[in-house]
Protein backbone atom coordinates (compact mmCIF):
# COMPACT_ATOMS: atom_id res chain seq x y z
CA UNK A 1 0.00 0.00 0.00
CA UNK A 2 1.66 3.17 -0.90
CA UNK A 3 1.39 5.86 2.25
CA UNK A 4 1.55 8.74 0.38
CA UNK A 5 -2.13 9.74 0.09
CA UNK A 6 -2.82 8.24 2.84
CA UNK A 7 -5.50 10.19 4.64
CA UNK A 8 -7.97 8.67 2.22
CA UNK A 9 -6.55 5.08 2.36
CA UNK A 10 -7.52 4.87 6.55
CA UNK A 11 -11.13 6.06 5.58
CA UNK A 12 -10.59 3.48 2.87
CA UNK A 13 -10.13 1.18 5.64
CA UNK A 14 -12.47 2.54 8.46
CA UNK A 15 -15.43 2.05 5.58
CA UNK A 16 -14.09 -1.43 4.47
CA UNK A 17 -14.01 -2.62 8.27
CA UNK A 18 -17.39 -1.37 8.72
CA UNK A 19 -18.76 -2.70 5.35
CA UNK A 20 -17.08 -6.24 6.13
CA UNK A 21 -17.93 -6.84 9.73
CA UNK A 22 -14.34 -6.01 11.26
CA UNK A 23 -14.88 -2.99 13.63
CA UNK A 24 -18.37 -0.93 14.34
CA UNK A 25 -18.69 2.23 15.72
CA UNK A 26 -20.50 1.70 19.04
CA UNK A 27 -23.83 1.85 20.31
CA UNK A 28 -24.24 3.37 16.60
CA UNK A 29 -28.10 2.78 16.46
CA UNK A 30 -27.66 6.00 19.46
CA UNK A 31 -25.26 8.13 16.78
CA UNK A 32 -22.35 6.18 18.29
CA UNK A 33 -19.98 7.07 21.44
CA UNK A 34 -16.65 9.09 20.89
CA UNK A 35 -13.58 6.80 20.82
CA UNK A 36 -15.12 3.47 21.68
CA UNK A 37 -15.56 0.52 18.70
CA UNK A 38 -17.03 -3.03 18.92
CA UNK A 39 -15.67 -6.04 17.11
CA UNK A 40 -17.42 -8.14 14.23
CA UNK A 41 -17.78 -11.30 13.20
CA UNK A 42 -13.84 -11.17 11.28
CA UNK A 43 -12.57 -8.33 13.58
CA UNK A 44 -13.00 -10.76 16.30
CA UNK A 45 -11.48 -13.98 14.78
CA UNK A 46 -8.64 -11.34 13.57
CA UNK A 47 -8.27 -10.20 17.24
CA UNK A 48 -8.01 -13.28 19.21
CA UNK A 49 -5.46 -14.63 16.17
CA UNK A 50 -3.47 -11.74 16.46
CA UNK A 51 -3.68 -12.16 20.74
CA UNK A 52 -3.14 -15.97 20.81
CA UNK A 53 0.30 -15.30 18.64
CA UNK A 54 1.36 -12.67 21.05
CA UNK A 55 0.41 -15.31 23.83
CA UNK A 56 2.16 -18.27 22.23
CA UNK A 57 5.07 -16.55 21.42
CA UNK A 58 5.52 -15.13 24.69
CA UNK A 59 4.03 -18.21 27.21
CA UNK A 60 4.68 -21.09 24.80
CA UNK A 61 8.00 -20.49 23.25
CA UNK A 62 9.26 -18.70 26.43
CA UNK A 63 9.68 -21.75 29.21
CA UNK A 64 10.48 -18.80 31.47
CA UNK A 65 7.41 -16.84 30.93
CA UNK A 66 3.90 -17.59 32.25
CA UNK A 67 0.83 -16.19 31.83
CA UNK A 68 -1.74 -14.61 34.58
CA UNK A 69 -5.15 -13.42 34.02
CA UNK A 70 -5.58 -10.51 37.16
CA UNK A 71 -9.05 -8.52 37.55
CA UNK A 72 -9.60 -4.87 36.25
CA UNK A 73 -10.57 -3.87 39.98
CA UNK A 74 -8.10 -3.69 41.92
CA UNK A 75 -7.06 -1.97 45.48
CA UNK A 76 -7.33 1.52 45.42
CA UNK A 77 -4.10 1.86 46.96
CA UNK A 78 -2.43 -0.22 44.10
CA UNK A 79 -2.75 3.16 41.97
CA UNK A 80 -1.26 5.25 44.95
CA UNK A 81 1.46 3.22 44.74
CA UNK A 82 1.99 3.37 41.05
CA UNK A 83 1.90 7.06 40.98
CA UNK A 84 -1.11 7.37 38.61
CA UNK A 85 -3.26 8.98 41.05
CA UNK A 86 -0.60 11.79 41.44
CA UNK A 87 0.53 11.60 37.94
CA UNK A 88 -1.21 10.17 35.40
CA UNK A 89 -2.42 13.09 34.02
CA UNK A 90 -2.49 15.35 30.32
CA UNK A 91 -2.23 19.37 30.71
CA UNK A 92 -5.81 20.35 29.37
CA UNK A 93 -7.09 23.78 28.13
CA UNK A 94 -10.22 25.19 27.08
CA UNK A 95 -11.19 27.45 24.61
CA UNK A 96 -14.11 29.97 25.97
CA UNK A 97 -15.72 30.87 22.53
CA UNK A 98 -15.60 27.16 21.18
CA UNK A 99 -16.17 25.63 24.34
CA UNK A 100 -13.68 23.03 22.72
CA UNK A 101 -11.22 20.96 24.80
CA UNK A 102 -7.10 20.41 24.03
CA UNK A 103 -4.19 19.32 25.00
CA UNK A 104 -2.49 21.89 25.88
CA UNK A 105 1.21 19.59 25.24
CA UNK A 106 -0.12 18.89 21.72
CA UNK A 107 -1.28 22.74 20.75
CA UNK A 108 2.82 23.56 21.44
CA UNK A 109 3.86 20.67 19.45
CA UNK A 110 1.66 21.64 16.76
CA UNK A 111 2.83 25.06 16.70
CA UNK A 112 6.32 24.03 16.70
CA UNK A 113 5.72 21.83 13.72
CA UNK A 114 3.80 24.71 11.76
CA UNK A 115 7.65 26.65 12.67
CA UNK A 116 9.44 23.67 11.14
CA UNK A 117 7.22 23.86 7.94
CA UNK A 118 7.98 27.21 7.64
CA UNK A 119 11.71 26.67 7.13
CA UNK A 120 10.81 24.04 4.94
CA UNK A 121 8.62 26.15 2.80
CA UNK A 122 11.25 29.31 2.60
CA UNK A 123 14.23 26.25 1.61
CA UNK A 124 11.61 25.30 -1.57
CA UNK A 125 10.83 28.53 -2.71
CA UNK A 126 14.53 29.94 -2.85
CA UNK A 127 15.36 26.19 -4.42
CA UNK A 128 12.86 27.34 -7.04
CA UNK A 129 13.93 30.89 -7.85
CA UNK A 130 17.98 29.62 -7.87
CA UNK A 131 17.59 26.12 -9.32
CA UNK A 132 20.57 24.55 -9.51
CA UNK A 133 22.75 26.75 -7.89
CA UNK A 134 20.94 26.54 -4.97
CA UNK A 135 23.53 25.99 -1.70
CA UNK A 136 20.88 24.45 0.54
CA UNK A 137 23.28 23.89 3.41
CA UNK A 138 24.45 27.65 2.97
CA UNK A 139 20.80 28.91 2.40
CA UNK A 140 19.59 26.91 6.00
CA UNK A 141 23.21 28.68 7.86
CA UNK A 142 22.40 32.37 6.50
CA UNK A 143 18.93 32.90 5.47
CA UNK A 144 17.30 35.51 8.26
CA UNK A 145 13.74 33.98 8.47
CA UNK A 146 15.03 30.78 8.61
CA UNK A 147 17.42 31.62 11.42
CA UNK A 148 14.81 33.38 13.03
CA UNK A 149 12.41 30.47 13.21
CA UNK A 150 14.99 28.27 14.49
CA UNK A 151 15.63 30.22 17.33
CA UNK A 152 12.35 30.33 18.10
CA UNK A 153 11.70 26.48 17.48
CA UNK A 154 14.93 26.23 20.25
CA UNK A 155 13.60 28.76 22.44
CA UNK A 156 10.23 27.03 22.56
CA UNK A 157 11.40 23.64 23.07
CA UNK A 158 13.68 24.42 25.73
CA UNK A 159 10.49 26.17 27.99
CA UNK A 160 7.89 23.80 26.76
CA UNK A 161 10.46 20.90 28.50
CA UNK A 162 11.34 22.99 31.13
CA UNK A 163 7.71 23.66 31.88
CA UNK A 164 6.37 19.68 31.38
CA UNK A 165 9.53 18.80 34.02
CA UNK A 166 8.26 21.53 36.56
CA UNK A 167 4.93 20.39 36.08
CA UNK A 168 4.27 24.61 35.98
CA UNK A 169 0.49 24.94 34.12
CA UNK A 170 0.41 28.96 34.26
CA UNK A 171 3.71 28.40 32.36
CA UNK A 172 2.48 25.67 29.69
CA UNK A 173 -0.42 28.33 29.35
CA UNK A 174 2.42 31.63 28.71
CA UNK A 175 3.94 29.32 26.12
CA UNK A 176 0.19 29.48 24.41
CA UNK A 177 -0.30 32.84 24.53
CA UNK A 178 3.04 33.96 23.33
CA UNK A 179 2.92 31.96 20.50
CA UNK A 180 -0.44 33.34 19.76
CA UNK A 181 -1.66 30.10 19.46
CA UNK A 182 -5.84 30.60 18.20
CA UNK A 183 -8.16 27.81 18.09
CA UNK A 184 -8.83 26.08 14.96
CA UNK A 185 -12.87 26.45 15.69
CA UNK A 186 -13.10 29.51 16.95
CA UNK A 187 -10.22 31.11 15.44
CA UNK A 188 -9.89 32.89 18.82
CA UNK A 189 -7.12 32.95 21.82
CA UNK A 190 -9.80 33.09 24.82
CA UNK A 191 -8.11 30.72 26.64
CA UNK A 192 -8.90 29.37 30.03
CA UNK A 193 -5.85 28.42 32.69
CA UNK A 194 -4.42 25.17 31.89
CA UNK A 195 -4.75 22.57 34.75
CA UNK A 196 -3.93 19.04 34.82
CA UNK A 197 -6.37 16.54 34.07
CA UNK A 198 -6.21 12.44 35.78
CA UNK A 199 -6.76 10.24 32.69
CA UNK A 200 -8.05 7.58 35.45
CA UNK A 201 -11.71 6.58 35.57
CA UNK A 202 -13.22 6.13 38.93
CA UNK A 203 -16.26 4.21 39.55
CA UNK A 204 -17.90 3.72 43.94
CA UNK A 205 -17.94 0.18 45.00
CA UNK A 206 -20.75 -0.82 47.19
CA UNK A 207 -24.08 -0.61 46.81
CA UNK A 208 -25.03 1.92 49.87
CA UNK A 209 -23.11 5.52 49.33
CA UNK A 210 -21.85 6.06 52.15
CA UNK A 211 -19.74 2.74 52.60
CA UNK A 212 -19.20 2.99 49.10
CA UNK A 213 -14.93 3.63 48.13
CA UNK A 214 -13.84 5.19 44.69
CA UNK A 215 -12.01 2.53 42.76
CA UNK A 216 -10.22 2.88 39.33
CA UNK A 217 -11.04 1.18 36.18
CA UNK A 218 -7.31 0.09 35.29
CA UNK A 219 -5.06 2.58 32.68
CA UNK A 220 -2.86 -0.56 32.67
CA UNK A 221 -2.52 -4.16 32.91
CA UNK A 222 0.83 -4.07 34.79
CA UNK A 223 -0.17 -3.42 38.03
CA UNK A 224 -1.96 -6.66 38.43
CA UNK A 225 1.22 -8.61 37.48
CA UNK A 226 3.09 -6.57 40.05
CA UNK A 227 1.01 -7.23 43.11
CA UNK A 228 0.94 -11.40 41.86
CA UNK A 229 4.53 -11.19 41.64
CA UNK A 230 5.24 -13.21 45.01
CA UNK A 231 2.66 -15.24 44.43
CA UNK A 232 3.31 -16.61 40.71
CA UNK A 233 6.91 -17.40 42.07
CA UNK A 234 5.94 -18.92 45.17
CA UNK A 235 4.11 -21.32 42.75
CA UNK A 236 5.48 -21.53 39.60
CA UNK A 237 9.13 -22.90 40.18
CA UNK A 238 10.06 -19.82 38.20
CA UNK A 239 13.71 -18.83 39.28
CA UNK A 240 15.00 -15.10 38.53
CA UNK A 241 14.81 -14.27 35.32
CA UNK A 242 11.32 -14.59 34.45
CA UNK A 243 8.19 -12.96 33.10
CA UNK A 244 4.56 -12.46 33.94
CA UNK A 245 2.56 -12.06 30.68
CA UNK A 246 -0.84 -10.64 30.33
CA UNK A 247 -3.84 -9.85 28.36
CA UNK A 248 -6.41 -7.56 28.92
CA UNK A 249 -8.89 -4.25 28.85
CA UNK A 250 -7.16 -1.33 29.58
CA UNK A 251 -9.64 2.30 29.85
CA UNK A 252 -8.24 5.85 29.61
CA UNK A 253 -10.38 9.51 29.55
CA UNK A 254 -8.24 9.87 26.77
CA UNK A 255 -8.62 13.83 26.28
CA UNK A 256 -8.71 13.71 22.25
CA UNK A 257 -9.40 10.06 20.69
CA UNK A 258 -9.52 9.89 17.32
CA UNK A 259 -7.45 7.80 14.24
CA UNK A 260 -10.10 5.58 14.65
CA UNK A 261 -9.05 2.50 16.69
CA UNK A 262 -5.43 4.09 16.96
CA UNK A 263 -6.07 5.78 20.36
CA UNK A 264 -9.79 4.86 22.10
CA UNK A 265 -10.59 4.97 25.68
CA UNK A 266 -11.66 1.10 26.33
CA UNK A 267 -8.40 -0.67 24.42
CA UNK A 268 -6.79 -4.08 25.16
CA UNK A 269 -3.08 -4.28 26.18
CA UNK A 270 -0.58 -7.53 26.21
CA UNK A 271 1.73 -6.43 28.73
CA UNK A 272 5.03 -8.92 29.78
CA UNK A 273 6.71 -7.96 32.74
CA UNK A 274 10.03 -9.02 33.28
CA UNK A 275 12.04 -9.89 36.26
CA UNK A 276 15.67 -9.75 36.37
CA UNK A 277 18.77 -9.10 38.85
CA UNK A 278 19.56 -5.71 39.30
CA UNK A 279 22.26 -4.61 37.13
CA UNK A 280 21.76 -7.02 34.54
CA UNK A 281 18.72 -4.90 33.10
CA UNK A 282 20.11 -2.79 30.35
CA UNK A 283 21.32 -6.36 28.48
CA UNK A 284 17.64 -7.77 28.85
CA UNK A 285 16.29 -4.25 27.76
CA UNK A 286 18.23 -4.93 24.53
CA UNK A 287 17.30 -8.27 24.00
CA UNK A 288 13.65 -7.57 24.54
CA UNK A 289 13.97 -4.30 22.45
CA UNK A 290 15.32 -7.18 19.83
CA UNK A 291 12.90 -10.10 20.05
CA UNK A 292 10.10 -7.87 20.08
CA UNK A 293 11.20 -5.92 16.63
CA UNK A 294 11.52 -9.44 15.24
CA UNK A 295 8.03 -10.40 16.36
CA UNK A 296 6.21 -7.23 14.48
CA UNK A 297 8.44 -8.42 11.43
CA UNK A 298 6.86 -11.87 11.40
CA UNK A 299 3.37 -10.00 11.02
CA UNK A 300 4.66 -9.37 7.32
CA UNK A 301 5.60 -5.82 8.11
CA UNK A 302 7.89 -4.48 6.16
CA UNK A 303 11.27 -3.42 8.09
CA UNK A 304 10.82 0.27 6.54
CA UNK A 305 7.47 0.51 8.07
CA UNK A 306 8.82 -0.22 11.27
CA UNK A 307 11.33 1.77 13.90
CA UNK A 308 12.64 2.27 17.43
CA UNK A 309 12.22 5.36 18.92
CA UNK A 310 13.82 6.14 22.05
CA UNK A 311 11.86 8.59 24.92
CA UNK A 312 12.99 11.87 25.08
CA UNK A 313 11.60 12.26 28.75
CA UNK A 314 11.06 9.21 30.39
CA UNK A 315 8.21 7.87 32.98
CA UNK A 316 8.64 8.83 36.40
CA UNK A 317 9.26 4.97 36.96
CA UNK A 318 11.58 3.99 34.06
CA UNK A 319 15.90 4.64 33.94
CA UNK A 320 15.37 3.59 29.74
CA UNK A 321 12.63 3.83 27.41
CA UNK A 322 11.78 3.40 23.79
CA UNK A 323 8.91 3.08 21.18
CA UNK A 324 8.22 0.63 18.62
CA UNK A 325 6.45 2.98 15.84
CA UNK A 326 4.74 1.68 12.71
CA UNK A 327 4.00 3.56 9.84
CA UNK A 328 0.15 3.97 10.10
CA UNK A 329 -1.75 5.29 7.20
CA UNK A 330 -0.93 8.79 9.04
CA UNK A 331 2.45 8.50 9.80
CA UNK A 332 5.07 6.77 12.40
CA UNK A 333 3.24 6.25 15.72
CA UNK A 334 4.03 3.69 18.92
CA UNK A 335 2.44 0.81 18.56
CA UNK A 336 4.66 -0.75 21.30
CA UNK A 337 6.72 0.67 24.11
CA UNK A 338 9.68 -1.39 25.78
CA UNK A 339 10.33 0.01 29.80
CA UNK A 340 12.99 -0.53 32.18
CA UNK A 341 10.85 -0.18 34.96
CA UNK A 342 13.74 -0.59 37.69
CA UNK A 343 12.42 -1.64 41.21
CA UNK A 344 9.96 1.14 40.74
CA UNK A 345 6.92 -0.33 40.89
CA UNK A 346 7.58 -3.43 43.42
CA UNK A 347 9.39 -1.37 46.02
CA UNK A 348 6.48 1.15 45.78
CA UNK A 349 4.17 -2.01 46.47
CA UNK A 350 6.36 -3.13 49.44
CA UNK A 351 6.17 0.12 51.08
CA UNK A 352 2.66 0.82 50.86
CA UNK A 353 1.08 -2.66 51.40
CA UNK A 354 3.95 -3.46 54.10
CA UNK A 355 4.36 -7.25 52.44
CA UNK A 356 8.32 -7.91 51.17
CA UNK A 357 8.00 -8.22 47.99
CA UNK A 358 11.77 -9.58 47.22
CA UNK A 359 13.82 -12.61 45.87
CA UNK A 360 16.52 -14.33 47.31
CA UNK A 361 18.89 -15.60 44.95
CA UNK A 362 20.55 -18.48 45.72
CA UNK A 363 23.81 -17.66 43.43
CA UNK A 364 24.70 -14.41 45.26
CA UNK A 365 23.29 -15.79 48.86
CA UNK A 366 21.24 -12.23 49.07
CA UNK A 367 17.31 -11.47 48.58
CA UNK A 368 16.76 -8.54 46.59
CA UNK A 369 13.78 -6.48 45.16
CA UNK A 370 13.80 -7.48 41.35
CA UNK A 371 14.42 -4.77 38.15
CA UNK A 372 11.93 -5.26 35.80
CA UNK A 373 11.59 -4.85 31.71
CA UNK A 374 8.68 -4.15 30.83
CA UNK A 375 7.28 -4.89 27.28
CA UNK A 376 3.78 -3.18 25.99
CA UNK A 377 2.15 -3.70 22.92
CA UNK A 378 -1.95 -2.35 22.01
CA UNK A 379 -4.06 -5.15 20.47
CA UNK A 380 -6.08 -2.53 18.25
CA UNK A 381 -2.98 -0.55 17.50
CA UNK A 382 -1.77 -4.09 15.77
CA UNK A 383 -5.00 -4.68 14.28
CA UNK A 384 -4.93 -1.34 12.84
CA UNK A 385 -1.53 -2.40 11.47
CA UNK A 386 -2.33 -5.49 9.95
CA UNK A 387 -5.32 -4.28 8.61
CA UNK A 388 -3.55 -0.93 6.86
CA UNK A 389 -0.58 -3.56 6.13
CA UNK A 390 -2.61 -6.09 4.39
CA UNK A 391 -5.22 -4.04 2.61
CA UNK A 392 -4.79 -3.80 -0.96
CA UNK A 393 -6.85 -2.18 -3.75
CA UNK A 394 -5.95 -4.39 -6.70
CA UNK A 395 -6.25 -3.56 -10.52
CA UNK A 396 -6.05 -6.79 -12.31
CA UNK A 397 -5.04 -7.76 -16.05
CA UNK A 398 -8.97 -8.13 -17.40
CA UNK A 399 -9.19 -4.38 -16.14
CA UNK A 400 -11.70 -5.09 -12.84
CA UNK A 401 -10.56 -4.16 -9.68
CA UNK A 402 -10.77 -6.12 -6.09
CA UNK A 403 -10.17 -4.89 -2.96
CA UNK A 404 -8.05 -8.08 -0.87
CA UNK A 405 -6.81 -8.26 2.25
CA UNK A 406 -3.63 -10.05 2.34
CA UNK A 407 -3.46 -11.06 6.13
CA UNK A 408 -0.46 -13.32 6.93
CA UNK A 409 -2.90 -16.67 6.78
CA UNK A 410 -2.36 -17.78 10.30
CA UNK A 411 -3.81 -14.67 11.50
CA UNK A 412 -6.57 -14.94 8.60
CA UNK A 413 -10.57 -14.14 10.42
CA UNK A 414 -11.47 -17.72 8.01
CA UNK A 415 -8.91 -19.93 6.86
CA UNK A 416 -10.67 -21.33 4.14
CA UNK A 417 -14.26 -20.84 1.94
CA UNK A 418 -15.82 -24.10 0.88
CA UNK A 419 -17.91 -22.98 -2.37
CA UNK A 420 -20.59 -25.39 -4.41
CA UNK A 421 -20.26 -24.22 -8.04
CA UNK A 422 -24.01 -24.39 -8.27
CA UNK A 423 -26.55 -25.10 -5.87
CA UNK A 424 -28.08 -28.36 -7.23
CA UNK A 425 -26.97 -31.85 -8.50
CA UNK A 426 -25.75 -33.09 -5.01
CA UNK A 427 -23.13 -30.21 -4.85
CA UNK A 428 -23.78 -28.49 -1.98
CA UNK A 429 -24.14 -32.14 -0.04
CA UNK A 430 -20.63 -32.90 -0.77
CA UNK A 431 -19.36 -29.43 0.19
CA UNK A 432 -21.08 -29.99 3.27
CA UNK A 433 -18.92 -33.63 3.94
CA UNK A 434 -15.43 -31.22 3.36
CA UNK A 435 -16.57 -28.41 5.68
CA UNK A 436 -17.67 -31.15 8.24
CA UNK A 437 -13.72 -32.74 7.97
CA UNK A 438 -12.45 -29.02 7.79
CA UNK A 439 -14.40 -27.23 10.58
CA UNK A 440 -12.28 -28.99 13.39
CA UNK A 441 -9.21 -27.79 12.40
CA UNK A 442 -10.14 -24.13 11.06
CA UNK A 443 -12.87 -21.46 11.09
CA UNK A 444 -14.40 -22.33 7.80
CA UNK A 445 -17.26 -20.68 5.66
CA UNK A 446 -19.84 -22.37 3.32
CA UNK A 447 -21.52 -19.88 0.82
CA UNK A 448 -23.78 -21.46 -2.51
CA UNK A 449 -25.15 -17.94 -2.92
CA UNK A 450 -24.14 -15.59 -6.16
CA UNK A 451 -21.81 -16.21 -8.81
CA UNK A 452 -18.72 -18.18 -7.96
CA UNK A 453 -16.62 -15.07 -8.93
CA UNK A 454 -18.54 -12.70 -6.70
CA UNK A 455 -18.04 -15.45 -3.93
CA UNK A 456 -14.48 -14.70 -4.55
CA UNK A 457 -14.13 -11.49 -4.45
CA UNK A 458 -16.02 -11.87 -0.75
CA UNK A 459 -13.50 -13.99 0.58
CA UNK A 460 -10.82 -11.95 -0.55
CA UNK A 461 -12.32 -9.16 1.36
CA UNK A 462 -12.31 -10.79 4.54
CA UNK A 463 -8.93 -11.87 3.68
CA UNK A 464 -9.40 -16.27 3.40
CA UNK A 465 -6.64 -17.73 2.15
CA UNK A 466 -8.31 -20.36 0.14
CA UNK A 467 -11.23 -20.84 -1.73
CA UNK A 468 -12.64 -24.43 -2.46
CA UNK A 469 -14.89 -25.17 -5.14
CA UNK A 470 -16.57 -28.14 -5.83
CA UNK A 471 -17.80 -28.88 -9.15
CA UNK A 472 -19.71 -31.53 -11.34
CA UNK A 473 -16.26 -33.69 -11.58
CA UNK A 474 -16.02 -33.79 -7.83
CA UNK A 475 -18.57 -36.12 -7.07
CA UNK A 476 -16.71 -38.67 -9.96
CA UNK A 477 -13.36 -37.62 -9.01
CA UNK A 478 -13.21 -36.78 -5.52
CA UNK A 479 -11.08 -33.65 -6.20
CA UNK A 480 -11.66 -30.02 -5.93
CA UNK A 481 -10.29 -26.58 -7.31
CA UNK A 482 -8.24 -25.03 -4.69
CA UNK A 483 -7.62 -21.12 -5.46
CA UNK A 484 -4.95 -18.79 -3.87
CA UNK A 485 -6.48 -15.68 -2.31
CA UNK A 486 -2.98 -13.81 -3.46
CA UNK A 487 -1.91 -15.29 -6.68
CA UNK A 488 -5.25 -16.27 -7.90
CA UNK A 489 -4.24 -19.54 -9.34
CA UNK A 490 -6.37 -22.28 -9.14
CA UNK A 491 -5.37 -25.96 -8.35
CA UNK A 492 -7.08 -29.34 -8.48
CA UNK A 493 -6.51 -31.36 -5.69
CA UNK A 494 -7.64 -34.70 -4.12
CA UNK A 495 -10.11 -33.86 -1.17
CA UNK A 496 -8.06 -36.18 0.72
CA UNK A 497 -5.20 -33.92 0.73
CA UNK A 498 -7.14 -30.97 2.02
CA UNK A 499 -6.67 -30.75 6.04
CA UNK A 500 -2.76 -31.19 5.27
CA UNK A 501 -3.09 -28.31 2.21
CA UNK A 502 -4.72 -25.76 4.52
CA UNK A 503 -3.20 -26.98 7.82
CA UNK A 504 0.46 -26.35 6.27
CA UNK A 505 -0.41 -22.97 4.63
CA UNK A 506 -2.07 -21.36 8.28
CA UNK A 507 0.55 -22.89 10.21
CA UNK A 508 1.55 -20.07 12.91
CA UNK A 509 4.81 -22.27 13.16
CA UNK A 510 5.96 -20.25 9.89
CA UNK A 511 6.14 -16.91 11.72
CA UNK A 512 7.42 -18.93 14.77
CA UNK A 513 8.10 -15.71 16.96
P1 LIG B 1 0.51 7.29 23.60
O1 LIG B 1 1.80 8.06 23.75
O2 LIG B 1 0.17 6.95 22.18
O3 LIG B 1 -0.63 7.88 24.38
P2 LIG B 1 1.41 5.69 25.76
O4 LIG B 1 2.88 5.96 25.70
O5 LIG B 1 0.59 6.40 26.78
O6 LIG B 1 0.76 5.88 24.30
P3 LIG B 1 1.76 3.16 27.04
O7 LIG B 1 1.30 3.65 28.35
O8 LIG B 1 3.21 2.90 26.82
O9 LIG B 1 1.19 4.13 25.88
O10 LIG B 1 0.89 1.87 26.67
C1 LIG B 1 1.42 0.76 25.96
C2 LIG B 1 0.66 0.50 24.69
O11 LIG B 1 -0.76 0.52 24.91
C3 LIG B 1 0.89 1.55 23.62
O12 LIG B 1 2.06 1.26 22.89
C4 LIG B 1 -0.34 1.41 22.75
O13 LIG B 1 -0.18 0.38 21.78
C5 LIG B 1 -1.42 0.98 23.75
N1 LIG B 1 -2.28 2.14 24.09
C6 LIG B 1 -2.04 3.11 24.99
N2 LIG B 1 -3.06 3.99 25.04
C7 LIG B 1 -3.97 3.57 24.14
C8 LIG B 1 -5.26 4.04 23.72
N3 LIG B 1 -5.82 5.10 24.27
N4 LIG B 1 -5.92 3.35 22.76
C9 LIG B 1 -5.38 2.24 22.21
N5 LIG B 1 -4.17 1.75 22.56
C10 LIG B 1 -3.47 2.39 23.52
Amino acid sequence: MSKDNSANILQEIISHAKEYGFVFPSSEIYDGLGAVYDYGQYGVELKKNIQDYWWRSMVQLHENIVGLDAAIFMHPKTWKASGHVDAFNDPLVDNKDSKKRYRADVLIEEAIVKMEDKITKEVDKAAKKFGETFDKAMFLQTNPNVLRNKEKITATEARFKAALEANDMAELRQIIIDLEIVCPISGTRNWTDVRQFNLMFSTQVGAVADESETIYLRPETAQGIFVNFLNVLNTSRQRIPFGIAQVGKAFRNEVVARQFIFRTREFEQMEMQFFVRPGTEMEWYNKWKETRMAWHKSLGFEESGLKFKDHVKVAHYANAAVDIEFNFPFGYKEIEGIHSRTDFDLTQHQNLSGKKLQYFDPELNESYVPYVIETSIGLNRTILAVLSNSYQNEKLEDGTERVVLKFPPFLAPIKAAILPLVKKDGLPEKAREIMDELKYDHLCFYDEKDSIGKRYRRQDAIGTPFCITVDHDTLTDNKVTIRDRDTMTQERVAISELRRIVGEKVDWRKAGR
